[in-house]
């Protein structure tokens, strides 16, 4: 067989380059040892998994840490799955959470292009190598050829695939393929594995550590019909020619990984470090599951910006779920910036990372409670900008009001700092009764109409808005009295069948009339922030309500 004039008619020289011309096009980055480069290599799928930021952070950490480069590159090779604005999504969903890119698509950079599709000289040039080789051929395989072989496969109980006896192009003729090509069959390009799967290596993986890696013997299509790489060829090329020295990316990938050694060796390039993350999971009742793009919405990045979970908050918890000691260094360091941790592969975790909810939500909760009463405002404000309802929208328009509920809200000036926030569609939605147009109460007493009737119109008479705090509750002190309530709380504990209720029955009362809620911040701040006329007018629609 003559490979130099079949790599000539399949892909010929006009279309390609030497290939010491791609080495010098992209020669080894100056950076200084120990530097790693790192990358994400998402697909313009258009939707942002939390396993996506979870493989980026990880890169990321590593690159900056060891002073290196972290890219980005979009592997759009599969037409089927590419969604227009999808790199715009992955940058500003990313972007949210603070992981930033050096370089690569849609930024400059000296690797590029960083479209994958952009690259196909460069794939064609390595593909065309291989054929003069004799490590790659064109397989002629209908769709049909290939289904009946996995039938036989699957009966007979085989490795399924296209290998040995059933890689049937693999030992096509010269006078074949010419004849096949010249009646203008479609055709892709293999390559000509030359792996054993009875051989095993050991591997050392920088997540997984030491792993058995059976060798390839798949003879895997490099370029498509339409002369579009796979992803394996691609990749291989890609990470080479950008210089990557370190892949963590998911652990779906471990089953490719010996095509990819295979390719990386017949390519001549060298492998780069890989580490292979473990799945996000959560509980899913009795059991354990990978989190699911279809069935859970926490699995989506958008889900945590329409939420308003401060990005700072989810990437705290992202790294408890990324190095086992991480939690302990935040407990020791608790108000250090996140990137002065150093963050380490070693400490990744071998198995499922658990996501669990209630865990974000209590970083999350410590989180904000540590932001002052002006970051809160335009964390708040950004969110509701683009989230938020015209009435939470219009909450922004008097700062200075909402600046006095979120300190109040937040505990700022008190003992200690509350935890009342977790994020901002919820924290905008607790401080709703603070606005008349979405101040829509549900009250729920525990006593009956007169009762509520008399306490109301008492309260009213005897409110003075100009009390100061001790005063006020002086006052609901003597409407506890006028209506029989007990004031002092070791005798009404003695004998509560005594009393209809004690004096912080009262005070609930009030509180529900006020806000609609029964469990609130300090209600005579509620009161003075609320102001007088509103105070009064929110009485009176209780009593007009009971
Ligand atoms: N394009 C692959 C993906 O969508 C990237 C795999 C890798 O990082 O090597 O996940």
């Amino acid at each position: 067989m003559d490979w130099n004039k079949l790599a000539e008619a399949l892909i010929p020289d006009e279309n390609v380059k030497d290939l010491e011309y791609y080495e010098k096009q992209y020669p080894q980055r100056d950076l200084p040892q120990g530097a790693q480069v790192t990358r994400l290599a998402p697909s313009p799928t258009g939707f942002m998994h939390l396993g996506n930021l979870y493989v980026a952070l990880a890169n990321e950490r590593i690159a900056h840490q060891s002073g290196g480069v972290f890219y980005l590159r979009i592997e759009d090779t599969d037409e089927k799955r590419k969604v227009e604005g999808a790199v715009e999504v992955i940058h500003t969903s990313l972007k949210y959470f603070g992981v930033a890119f050096d370089e690569g698509a849609d930024l400059c950079g000296e690797y590029g292009p960083y479209y994958q599709r952009q690259r196909a000289e460069i794939y064609h040039a390595y593909a065309k190598d291989l054929i003069k080789r004799g490590l790659a051929y064109p397989c002629f395989c209908t769709e049909e050829d290939l289904e009946k072989t996995r039938e036989y496969q699957t009966e007979n109980k085989l490795l399924p695939g296209y290998y040995g006896e059933f890689a049937k192009c693999r030992t096509l003729t010269e006078e074949e393929i010419y004849e096949n090509l010249r009646a203008g069959k479609p055709y892709v390009i293999r390559l000509r594995s030359q792996g054993d799967v009875e051989v095993k290596h050991t591997f050392r993986d920088e997540v997984k550590g030491e792993i058995t890696v059976t060798e390839n013997n798949q003879d895997v299509v490099i370029l498509k019909s339409d002369g579009i790489p796979t992803y394996h060829f691609a990749h291989a090329i890609d990470d080479h020619f950008m210089r990557t020295t370190l892949v963590i990316r998911g652990e779906e990938w471990l089953s490719s990984l010996p095509i990819h050694i295979e390719l990386f060796k017949t390519l001549g390039f060298r492998l780069p470090k890989y580490g292979h993350n473990c799945s996000i999971q959560k509980i899913d009742g009795e059991t354990r599951r990978k989190l699911s793009k279809r069935k859970d919405p926490e699995a989506s990045l958008t889900f945590y910006r329409e939420q308003g979970y401060h990005p700072g908050a989810v990437r705290t918890y992202m790294m408890t779920l990324l190095n086992s000691n991480f939690e302990e260094w935040l407990l020791k360091f608790p108000d250090k910036p996140l990137d002065e941790f150093k963050y380490s592969i070693s400490k990744m975790g071998k198995s499922g990372a658990l996501f669990d909810i209630l865990k974000l939500n209590d970083i999350s909760k410590t989180y904000m409670s540590k932001l002052s009463e002006e970051e809160t405002y335009d964390f708040l404000k950004a969110w509701a900008d683009e989230f938020g309802s015209d009435a939470q929208k219009a909450y922004f328009a008097d700062k200075e009001y909402l600046l006095k509920v979120l300190a109040l809200c937040m505990g700022i000036g008190g003992k200690k700092r509350r935890k009342d926030f977790i994020c901002a569609k919820q924290a905008v939605e607790t401080i709703g009764y603070f606005f008349d147009e979405t101040f829509s109460p549900k009250y729920a007493y525990k006593f009956d109409k007169a009762t509520l009737t008399k306490i109301l119109t008492d309260f009213q008479t005897a409110y003075d808005y100009k009390d100061d705090c001790s005063a006020w509750f002086d006052k609901v002190k003597a409407v506890a009295e006028q209506n029989g309530f007990a004031t002092d709380m070791k005798a009404y504990k003695a004998n509560p069948e005594g009393y209809p209720g004690n004096v912080s029955d009262v005070a609930e009362i009030l509180r529900i009339a006020t806000t609609g809620l029964s469990n609130t911040p300090d209600l005579w701040t509620i009161m003075q922030i609320l102001g007088e006329e509103r105070v009064f007018a929110r009485l009176q629609k209780a009593t007009a309500c009971l």
